[in-house]
């Protein structure tokens, strides 16, 4: 390898609903998603792309971004990635964002990742649990006029400008190879997230956006207002970054519900019942048995 330049790259990562752990009305009457009904989690294969940056760093150094655009809370899944070891977050949030189908959002993620600029790499979850549609990230690239590797399980290369990366598609792998910069859908295979470290943690407990410091100021009411809670995070560099469309040289046209020709019409949860039972004796056989039907049925294998 001869290359000795380092790699910076940008991670888009998406707060979800967790489908596994529905409370109350999940539509409002607006189409979109009561997302205060839903517990929130970090999309699982969004730690497997922040995971992939991580790797690349720590074998060619570089800087490692984590954008989302999302509400408020969605700074949550910002201080999870500070945790596991992003260099800098970013939240994208605005009322104006509000509503975007998969066109809106990334027409406005692609307006953030050239403000940002500087960047070889864009890495992305293969998909959202709770949109499902897999479309953000080859529409970033396109919009962004880079080439993009979608299933992307593996680096295999990075040497200068050039990438050697491994797809995991149905029928076995396939190897690519492309200039930079590029962009990455990541698949749940391609790695095991590491855990937030506990030392991170400590050191960004009080990390905040200043959408969050009226809640704050709540709970902590040492800070007598918010430009005092302001000043202090600035000084420890523990205020999270937040661009409104403001910050973005974009058509707010394209953005939100304005911007998206899909509209979430409604939403149904389908929980499966299971309609009959079955005793598996606790022993090799009866696993075993239990293991051939259930590739039997293609439920797994
Ligand atoms: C049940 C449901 C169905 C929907 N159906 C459609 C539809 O058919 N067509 C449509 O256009 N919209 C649809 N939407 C809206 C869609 O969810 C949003 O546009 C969403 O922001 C992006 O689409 P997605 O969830 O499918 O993400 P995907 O395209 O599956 O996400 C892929 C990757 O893009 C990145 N990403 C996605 N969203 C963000 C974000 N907000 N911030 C940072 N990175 C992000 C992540 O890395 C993620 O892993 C639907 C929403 C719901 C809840």
């Amino acid at each position: 390898m001869s290359s000795a330049r380092t790699y910076n790259s940008v991670v888009l990562v998406k707060q979800v609903p967790d489908t596994h752990n529905i409370t109350g009305n999940v539509m409002k009457n607006d189409g979109t998603l009561n997302r205060s009904a839903l517990p929130a989690i970090f999309n699982p294969e969004d730690l497997n792309a922040l995971e992939m940056a991580l790797q690349v760093r720590e074998r060619y150094g570089g800087q490692v971004t984590v954008m989302t655009m999302g509400p408020p809370q969605a700074a949550e899944v910002l201080r999870d990635a500070l945790h596991r070891g992003a260099d800098r977050v970013i939240l994208l949030s605005d009322r104006k964002f509000a509503g975007a189908d998969t066109l809106a959002t990334s027409y406005a993620l692609t307006g953030a990742i050239k403000k940002l600029g500087d960047y070889d790499l864009v890495f992305c979850g293969r998909q959202a649990i709770d949109g499902d549609t897999a479309q953000v990230g080859p529409q970033t690239a396109e919009k962004l006029g880079i080439p993009q590797i979608t299933y992307a399980e593996s680096i295999v290369s990075l040497d200068g400008d050039e990438i050697v990366a491994e797809r995991a598609l149905p029928l076995g792998k396939e190897l690519v190879q492309c200039s930079l910069p590029c962009l990455l859908t990541v698949v749940a295979s391609a790695n095991q997230p590491r855990p937030p470290s506990a030392r991170k943690r400590i050191e960004y407990k009080l990390a905040a956006t200043p959408l969050e410091y009226r809640s704050l100021l709540k709970k902590w009411p040492e800070f007598e207002n918010e430009d005092v809670l302001d000043a202090y995070l600035t000084k420890r560099d523990l205020k999270l970054p937040l661009w409104t469309t403001a910050d973005l040289d974009v058509d707010e046209e394209k953005l939100g519900l304005s911007g998206s020709p899909t509209q979430v019409y409604k939403v149904n949860f389908v929980v499966l019942e299971s309609t009959q039972s079955k005793e598996i004796p606790a022993n090799q056989e009866g696993i075993a048995a239990l293991l051939q039907e259930l590739v039997q049925e293609y439920i797994v294998g």
